[in-house]
């Protein structure tokens, strides 16, 4: 495959996508926002953190693989275990215990919009969208501030028994608390010596300690289900942040009551619009009866679209049953890709799905039920448009409109993916899955589901890594609406 092809592809469909976008209405962003309090750590402070500790209680910790954070030491072995793998993880805490130690024993670098209904509701306003309706149950007055002030990016605020859509900054809840999670990075090859372990962190990457306080509910208001209509016109819904149900509440309700109410309002929002297309974006879930719940409940026949990276992919498939293909997608050995296509296309299947989209470094994946009433092209478009995105974003670590958005067209396509894909195209051409000249377009034409494959851009020392795959995943999503709007209106 040419990569200077690629290039090409990318700039067109980045022209292309940013002439549909006008064609949007409106866009419903819901639930998950926090504010993020972000640390690098440097060797001075990680010393100084395992100091805090005695190095034999730090060990005895990791070997209990701690799966909340429910005192400081619990924070220290999960961090270790993090950069000792090189491998992000995301750890709950119920209390806001840690966040008071953290505060006082190391402090923050900066704080910014975590979450990712209010990373992808910023994002959409800042590509210029003309609405995009955020709903955040627990937005507080500092939280709103960390959305984007501008009169497209609104929030339902609840008067009595009206509800009118305002700025965020303006429709928050007065009285309640943030929900604030701490973002602790690390770079490659930072020297770790504890108890007499050496190793060096194999790559770059981050521990988040996100915060889960026992009031937190993933709900919506009766008065805003009841209004839903007064968010329209929209064109589709991203929903996220469906992680933070757990499985049983103090107050005697349980996750069941908080799963039937998420399909209530998946199929008001339908009922609302039925041309409206719903995305729900995945996020790893710890607890597997909520996965489960999560994928066979509320995705499964309610959403259209799905969008996970490769770790959440293996761990759908293995609450679904599919214990073999999760593990060999996991297992990300060379022929990992046919795996992870594999592993898609299941998802797609099993969930009743429209589309199944999967990012992983260097290339992504979108499978496709037929019927859909986009050509491939069109969805390698969005997808395209996507990867110039997620290059931008990491390049100078936001995107604040559409010319920064624009700058990721100087990011160069993935070697490493072109070859992954270059190793997809002979599995797929020795299975007669595709012909040659198909799989140059990264299409992929299949008996029961279409299929596209990209090369992306990944840029090779990233400015900022978190909240990528929201906006790689939101970008596409919307992206391919806005085609589908074009598409209707005859353009
Ligand atoms: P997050 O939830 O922080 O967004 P994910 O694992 O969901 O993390 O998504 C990360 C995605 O971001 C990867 O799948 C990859 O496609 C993309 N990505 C990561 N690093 C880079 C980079 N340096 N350049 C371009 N894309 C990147």
């Amino acid at each position: 495959m040419d990569i200077q092809e690629w290039e090409q592809r990318h700039t067109d469909a980045f022209y292309n996508v940013k002439e549909a976008l006008p064609y949007l209405e409106g866009m419903f962003v819901a639930y998950n926002s926090n504010i993020d309090a972000i640390k690098h750590l440097t060797d001075k402070e990680l010393s100084r953190l395992i100091g805090f500790f005695k190095e034999t209680e730090i060990q005895e910790r990791v070997e209990t693989y701690p799966r909340e954070i429910k005192d400081p030491l619990d924070f220290m072995a999960r961090l270790l275990i993090s950069m000792r793998e090189g491998k992000a993880a995301e750890i709950p805490a119920h209390t806001s215990d840690i966040h008071e130690w953290l505060k006082e024993h190391m402090g923050f670098d900066y704080a910014r919009m975590g979450g990712q209904a209010g990373i992808i509701s910023n994002l959409l306003a800042y590509l210029e969208l003309k609405k995009v309706v955020a709903y955040i149950p627990w937005l507080s007055e500092e939280q709103a501030e960390y959305f984007v002030a501008s009169d497209n990016l609104l929030h339902p605020k609840v008067e009595g028994e009206t509800v009118t859509l305002k700025r965020p900054q303006e429709a928050f809840k007065p009285g309640i608390e943030s929900k604030v999670n701490w973002i602790f990075e690390y770079s490659k090859d930072l020297e770790v010596t504890c108890n007499g372990i050496k190793f060096k962190v194999p790559r770059d990457n981050r521990l988040i300690i996100s915060s889960r306080p026992k009031w937190l509910r993933l709900d919506m208001d009766r008065e805003v289900y009841e209004h839903l209509d007064s968010l329209l016109p929209i064109d589709g819904a991203i929903l996220s942040g469906y992680q933070m149900i757990k499985e049983q509440y103090e107050d005697g309700s349980t996750y069941k009551d908080y799963v039937a109410n998420s399909v209530k309002v998946i199929e008001k929002l339908k009922s609302l619009n039925p041309e409206l297309r719903i995305h729900v974006e995945l996020t790893s879930i710890q607890n597997r009866l909520i996965r489960k719940a999560i994928l066979t409940e509320i995705v499964a026949k309610h959403v259209h679209s799905l969008g996970l990276d490769t770790v959440e992919v293996a761990n759908a498939l293995n609450v679904l049953g599919h214990e073999e293909l999760s593990y060999s997608v996991i297992k990300k050995e060379e022929n990992g890709i046919m795996s992870l296509y594999q592993g898609a296309v299941q998802l797609l299947k099993d969930l009743s799905l429209e589309r199944v989209h999967v990012h992983s470094l260097g290339f992504y994946i979108c499978i496709l039920a037929k019927g859909h009433p986009l050509t491939l092209k069109e969805h390698r478009d969005s997808l395209l448009f996507s990867s110039t995105l997620a290059a931008a974003k990491a390049l100078n670590g936001k995107i604040e409109n559409l010319a920064e958005a624009e700058a990721g067209l100087e990011v160069p396509v993935s070697n490493k993916g072109l070859e992954d894909l270059e190793n997809f195209k002979l599995y797929c051409i020795g299975r007669k899955l595709c012909t040659p000249e198909e799989s140059e377009y990264g299409y992929l034409y299949g008996p029961d589901h279409d299929a596209v494959l990209i090369p992306s851009k990944v840029v090779d020392k990233p400015k900022a890594t978190v909240g990528i795959g929201d906006a790689i995943s939101a970008g596409a999503f919307t992206a391919m609406l806005a085609k589908m709007k074009q598409k209707r209106a005859g353009k």
